[in-house]
């Protein structure tokens, strides 16, 4: 009996799931926020039960101390010698990683050198790495980054058409992100498609995060997101593209800092920004419905820089056989399923089923038979990857 625990390290959080892996079955899972404060939040759920505690954590270490203890005080484990790996979300592997890898000395050294290209990522992967490390030594450990789904990009979707030596000299490129996701969805995809030898799908991973990817018989050729995740489609309070001037103007004209406008297009933009009302899709939604012109306004732009993408991707891929909508808007939210699948319906031929948007569970097909293009709601699993990648490449 493996268990394997999935842990995401962020600057101040750590999200865990811990896996029996003979069923893939999620024996706990919870959050462990604010690390470092006298208030921290420990989230778990186990068993139908969720205990939510505000106690001081006050690093990584900690965290992880306290989460382990717990297992053990819940009788989640009988020892912690039952965690037999731990596999960690890496943000940014670069061109060096185009799979999960087991973290050594040469992986650890890679992500530490990487911290330039994510500097709120890395640092705190590295952080988590070391106090599971510590905590349960014997267990190994496993790096699955969320650039490697995407570095099957070729170079003619990858350089930026800036001069060519910050490519070969300073690591300037399209890395994309969300791979995990993207990986996990559309390869649920072409399963529920019956595993045809060729597939055109687009998967728009619609959360707080958003990011679209185009997947030919199973790799991504292209993605939204670039040189890092401000890039692409809009967001909760990321702009996605932009004329890079704007940031110059901005500077020299209207007296704001680099770092003010690097914050600002960062967690200031996107729904928030021209809403003025939340970065939370439910709240723009609502704002919208009673009238409110700006969320109204952030909605429908939100929903064109989506389609611009699929556009973009059809063509790029010859067609589309399938558009795959997860993630928390993508998952939960029929209305912009609707909205985004009206505007492809006069070029793309799309048609939804509205009873499966509206009411239907899990992974779903949504569109009619007449669709040309089939629509999915599939549910992603970025946990289950990390657990599964773990369990193969340490032969659990
Ligand atoms: P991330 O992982 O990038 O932080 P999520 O994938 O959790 O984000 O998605 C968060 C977004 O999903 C929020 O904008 C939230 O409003 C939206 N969302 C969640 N549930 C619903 C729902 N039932 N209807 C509409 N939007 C929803």
């Amino acid at each position: 009996m493996a268990k394997i625990i999935a842990v995401n390290a962020g600057s101040s959080s750590l999200k865990f799931q811990l896996f029996e892996m003979d069923n893939e079955e999620v024996i706990t899972s919870g959050v462990i926020e604010r690390i470092g404060f006298d208030d921290a939040i420990f989230t778990i759920k186990y068993q139908d039960q969720k205990n939510k505690e505000i106690l001081p954590i006050k690093d990584h270490q900690a965290a992880a101390d306290l989460l382990l203890d717990t297992l053990i005080k819940k009788h989640i484990v009988s020892s912690l010698d039952e965690i037999k790996g731990v596999g960690h979300r890496v943000v940014q592997g670069g061109s060096y990683f185009d799979s999960s890898k087991i973290m050594d000395d040469y992986v650890v050294s890679k992500i530490d050198e990487l911290k330039v290209l994510a500097p709120l990522h890395n640092p705190h992967h590295l952080t988590g790495y070391y106090a599971f490390k510590k905590a349960i030594p014997n267990a190994g450990a496993v790096a699955v980054f969320d650039t490697a789904f995407h570095q099957t990009l070729e170079k003619r979707c990858y350089i930026y058409p800036i001069p060519y030596k910050y490519y070969e000299e300073n690591m300037v490129r399209k890395y994309g992100a969300h791979g995990t996701s993207h990986f996990y969805v559309s390869h649920r995809a072409i399963e529920l498609m019956g595993n045809p030898e060729h597939s055109k799908v687009i998967v728009a991973h619609l959360g707080n995060g958003a990011s679209l990817t185009a997947v030919k018989d199973g790799i991504s050729v292209n993605t939204s997101m670039g040189f890092t995740p401000l890039a692409g489609i809009m967001m909760g309070t990321r702009s996605g593209d932009v004329d890079p001037s704007v940031i110059d103007y901005l500077v020299e004209n209207i007296g704001l800092t680099m770092p003010e406008v690097i914050h600002m297009l960062n967690k200031e933009s996107g729904l928030l920004g021209i809403s003025g009302v939340s970065s939370d899709f439910r709240d723009v939604q609502q704002a919208a419905l009673q009238g409110h012109e700006r969320a109204k306004l952030a909605l429908d732009i939100f929903f064109r820089r989506v389609i611009a993408y699929i556009g973009r991707y059809f063509i790029a891929l010859g067609g589309i056989d399938a558009i795959c909508f997860t993630a928390g808007i993508g998952e939960n939210s029929a209305y912009a399923r609707k909205e985004i699948c009206d505007l492809l319906t006069e070029a793309l031929g799309v048609e939804i089923d509205q009873e499966a948007n509206e009411n239907g569970q899990g992974d779903r097909l949504i569109s009619t038979p007449n669709s040309k293009v089939k629509i999915f709601v599939i549910y992603t699993n970025e946990e289950l990857v990390i657990a599964r990648d773990t369990k193969k490449l340490l032969n659990l």
